[in-house]
């Protein structure tokens, strides 16, 4: 395990929030931002996101039970998330995906006339990414492969800026390969949401923790954007999509009888690959590049 200092404003002063099975999330005394401290070394990344976590045997723990089963959710909601980027941006404009996985954000959005490029930490998903979209797929960090400076019109970051380990170093490195003016589209789990504010310590965002290093809200979220050269333009509730099969398996770390219970129900009613859209646990974020960078 490794201590890290505030990721947002550089405090080491932090106080206790909640704990969740073996971690520790806290709370900055200086800006509020919630992360968790300690926590897996950076160094140990690429073991997390192997081929085990994409089709896990243990899902209720960490990462997916099959992600391959999760793609027509997957694809409708970055559908839906392409409506709305193209109100301000429209193809075929450049897109970057930070984080593509499967590479299915890729894969709707070049169906749609986007320019496209992913970069995916894991080798085993970016391959898969790499066939799914017939893209160019960067495997590492956004950091590590070094992407041409002002190169893409847009930038997507899709549920994934929770589990970096440098959100900071991510955003700036975003800020550097985008135009002037571009645009940076994300969805994250809202720490400041009425999910989260309703369940407090008990929030799924929270249940995440093996996986999850920070926990922004609206506000912690848009002083990391100013301070990386964004502005925020709005945020508004996010769609968060999962089948009923997986559901069942991720109500273990409250329960593991009903989770139990819950999984038989879904088999008996053969309804494993139906797609549930939760709201209230996501945001929907746009922000924009200063011109001025
Ligand atoms: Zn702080």
């Amino acid at each position: 395990m490794e201590y890290v200092a505030c990721n947002l404003c550089g405090s080491a002063d932090a106080s206790p929030y909640c704990r969740v099975g073996e971690f520790q999330i806290v709370r900055c005394n200086a800006c509020g931002l919630l992360y968790t401290n300690p926590r897996r070394p950076a160094s140990e990344t690429a073991g997390i996101y192997s081929e085990s976590y994409f089709v896990s045997k243990k899902p209720s723990e960490l990462g997916y039970d099959d992600y391959r089963s999760h793609a027509k959710g997957l694809k409708e909601v970055f559908s839906e998330h392409l409506s709305t980027i193209e109100q301000f941006v429209r193809p075929p404009a450049s897109i970057v995906e930070v984080g593509c996985a499967y590479g299915y954000f890729l894969q709707v959005a070049a169906s749609r006339g986007w320019t496209v490029e992913g970069v995916e930490i894991s080798p085993f998903a970016s391959q898969i990414a790499r066939e799914n979209a017939n893209a160019r797929v960067h495997t590492g960090t956004l950091s590590s492969v070094r992407l041409v400076p002002l190169k893409f019109d847009s930038a997507a970051i899709w549920d994934m800026l929770e589990h970096s380990f440098d959100p900071a170093e991510d955003l700036t490195e975003t800020n550097r390969i985008l135009k002037p003016g571009g645009y940076l589209f994300m969805t994250i789990p809202d720490a400041g949401s009425f999910s989260s504010r309703v369940m407090g310590k008990h929030w799924y965002g929270f249940k995440k923790v093996a996986e999850h290093n920070y926990f922004f809200s609206k506000r912690t979220l848009g002083q990391l954007l100013s301070k990386t050269g964004f502005r925020l333009l709005k945020t508004r509730g996010g769609v968060w999509p999962c089948s009923m099969r997986f559901l069942a398996t991720k109500l273990a770390p409250y329960s593991p009888a009903a989770s139990h219970a819950a999984e038989g129900i879904v088999r008996a009613l053969r309804i494993e690959d139906a797609v549930v859209k939760f709201r209230f646990i996501d945001m929907f974020v746009i922000a924009r590049k200063e011109a001025t960078r």
